[in-house]
């Protein structure tokens, strides 16, 4: 089965031809740049900028797989959730396609394709958790198996990816800050500033990540922000976003084991599971509580395409096949 996939939630356009013996033929992810002088995701200019490209980068896949349009099995496109303008331009040109060339169109979900993204380079071991970390969501899930996916818990507030680049914003560092603050972290000390860590304790498996910022906002206010504040602050702030992570994820494994389900393996998905300390403080429950830790592919950890095209071949149904499936800003999984 040979897919053509699309992605265009946000402000990363992508598009992946790939088949179902994990095959890539041509995964190409624009990032729109255009945003960067506004210091977030300005949401018309995100759809305008996936106008603009989409058509040219998908004429240049196909020419890289050396594959024709009429080869393809099934068109997939995020469908949501995400910015309404970028899923509309997505879906309705992946559509559009599908129906010129009378080909099955699969509408899939952004958050279930970063779920998925682990099983291309991993075997999944049911019952699984996995520990969802983006610009837009922090969730944890439990995921029985494929088709059957639970929400355990999420952030009430910002996602931390959001955190991390609000954060670099009052740090001074341009947009999009968070791989910035990564890199100042390194030479930070993360002992300086204890900052506040909200619903750690709470017996849930919820997150809230903006008091952190309102507190780093106050110590800017107090005091000068030259590099070595900077550098301290920002190894502060990403070793209390490890923390909560970490005593999450710890505390739902712990609750789900209470209940008898026996979880052996969790996942980190999402952009954030490119940050290297995070990585590494996530991966020490390895040891402390003997489960193994999983993670995708390097380029399907950001949004792309690739994930897109895995998981319609992994979901894929004749009865999901649906061209009227309407863009879904809110979608859940
Ligand atoms: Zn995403």
């Amino acid at each position: 089965m040979l897919v053509f996939a699309v992605e265009t939630s946000c402000d990363e356009t992508s598009v992946c031809i790939m088949d179902d013996n994990k095959k890539i033929y041509s995964h190409i992810i624009f990032s729109q740049e255009v945003h960067q002088k506004f210091g977030g995701v300005v949401p018309e200019l995100a759809s305008r900028a996936h106008l603009e490209i989409i058509q040219k980068i998908t004429k240049k896949a196909f020419q890289e797989a050396n594959i024709k349009p009429k080869e393809v099995d099934v068109y997939a496109a995020t469908c949501g959730p995400g910015l309404i303008g970028g899923l509309l331009v997505g879906s309705t040109f992946t559509k559009s396609l599908a129906i010129g060339l009378n080909k099955p169109f699969m509408p899939i979900n952004h958050l279930e394709a970063h779920l998925l993204s682990t099983s291309f380079n991993n075997e999944i071991v049911f019952p699984h958790i996995s520990l969802l970390v983006t610009g837009g969501h922090t969730q944890i899930y439990l995921l029985k198996s494929y088709n059957n996916i639970l929400l355990l818990g999420e952030t009430v507030d910002d996602a931390v990816g959001e955190a991390f680049d609000k954060v670099a914003k009052l740090l001074g560092l341009s947009y999009p800050g968070g791989k910035q603050l990564e890199q100042k972290a390194k030479n930070g000390n993360s002992e300086i500033y204890d900052l506040p860590q909200p619903m750690v304790n709470k017996n849930n498996s919820n997150f809230s990540f903006s008091g952190i910022k309102t507190a780093v906002n106050l110590l800017c206010k107090k005091n000068e922000l030259n590099e070595k504040f900077v550098e301290n602050i920002s190894a502060s702030f990403q070793k209390c976003i490890a923390n909560i992570l970490y005593t999450k994820l710890e505390n739902t494994i712990l609750q789900l084991r209470k209940k008898k389900f026996n979880i052996l393996s969790f996942s980190l998905v999402g952009g954030v599971a490119n940050n290297d300390y995070i990585k590494l403080i996530i991966s020490k429950l390895q040891n402390t509580q003997k489960i193994n830790m999983i993670i995708p592919k390097k380029e399907m950890m950001s949004d792309n395409a690739a994930m897109i095209a895995w998981a319609c071949i992994k979901k894929f149904d004749r009865k999901l096949i649906d061209i009227n499936f309407k863009a879904d800003p809110r979608l859940k999984v």
